[in-house]
């Protein structure tokens, strides 16, 4: 099984901005910077590039392992000795590019973020048509545990698909009983999540949620409600957005209230942000990977 020609050089071209992205955003991050110039700055270079953000530019901090993006107005900085993930994705015309890296202002903290990469070389080493995800989960499991970390169990890669971040298959970090098997011509994301021996080695939702995607339609009797509901969708599809993204698209002094009416009638759904669950720091390491019968093609 093979992708079309032009699905295959959109990926490929999607793939090569969100790696452009993740290395120039590798230099740029630093510690004491505001962390909304972080997120800017990566969705500023997507469009410079020729694509569009599949989703708004995460930044998650330390014990932060996932899904944290500045809101509107955000006065957050890098903190000193952090941990800090740049998670960024590109897509042109709905074909999606993931890739992530995490960057360390923490001396303590080198081989938390190396052994990410290794579990993330180890899986790309590992995957050709036909391993199912339990042997992969094994090997990525174990270059971990092999480099004294602990993998976050409940965090998966996942099969992208067209506008879709996550479908089809997940890509568990661990050894599990029933695997399935992956196939020619899927596109996977795999990013191993990994903590200190002394975590918990798993995420809990926390009460902040800043990242968000439509799901229905519904009768909404606030106009720009309903106007603000009609441009989501026009612009992102089913891809998650940032609020920050929504200024401008009805007049300012209402588009809190619609935005809020818009959560409250379930139009749209939000995604916590994820953390460790005993506080301690996390690292990842992810990229998008086409599957060839004999391996893998790193796309990102
Ligand atoms: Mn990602
Ligand atoms: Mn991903």
């Amino acid at each position: 099984m093979s992708l079309p020609n032009d699905v295959l050089r959109k990926y490929q071209t999607a793939g090569k901005i969100a790696r452009e992205v993740r290395q120039e955003l590798k230099r740029f991050v630093r510690e004491g910077q505001p962390l909304i110039d972080v997120c800017k700055n990566a969705e500023k270079l997507i469009g410079e590039k020729g694509g569009k953000p599949a989703f708004p530019c995460n930044v998650s901090i330390d014990e932060v392992a996932a899904h944290f993006t500045s809101p509107p107005n955000d006065k957050q900085i890098v903190p000193s000795n952090s941990v800090v993930k740049v998670d960024v994705g590109v897509h042109l015309d709905g074909y999606i590019a993931d890739t992530a890296i995490t960057i360390c202002f923490n001396p303590a903290q080198t081989n938390l973020v190396r052994t990410a990469e290794k579990a993330l070389e180890t899986a790309v080493k590992t995957l050709y048509a036909g391993i199912s995800t339990s042997k992969l989960g094994t090997a990525i499991e174990n270059t971990i545990k092999a480099h004294g970390c602990k993998p976050i169990s409940n965090l998966t890669g996942h099969q992208v698909g067209r506008y879709l971040i996550h479908t089809g298959k997940s890509i568990p970090n661990v050894s599990h009983l029933f695997g399935s098997k992956i196939k020619g011509g899927e596109v996977i994301a795999v990013e191993p999540f990994v903590t200190v021996v002394n975590g918990a080695g798993k995420v809990i939702e926390g009460d902040q949620k800043t990242i968000f995607r439509f799901v229905k339609h519904k009768s909404l009797r606030n106009p720009y409600a309903k106007r603000l509901l009609q441009h989501i969708e026009r612009s992102y599809r089913t891809l998650p957005f940032a609020e920050r993204w929504l200024v401008g698209a009805v007049p300012q002094q209402h588009l809190s209230e619609a935005f809020q009416e818009l959560l409250r009638s379930k139009c749209l759904t939000s995604y916590p942000v994820f953390i460790e669950a005993h506080g301690k720091p996390v690292a990842q390491a992810e990229h998008t990977v086409l599957i060839l019968e004999d391996g893998c093609e790193v796309l990102t």
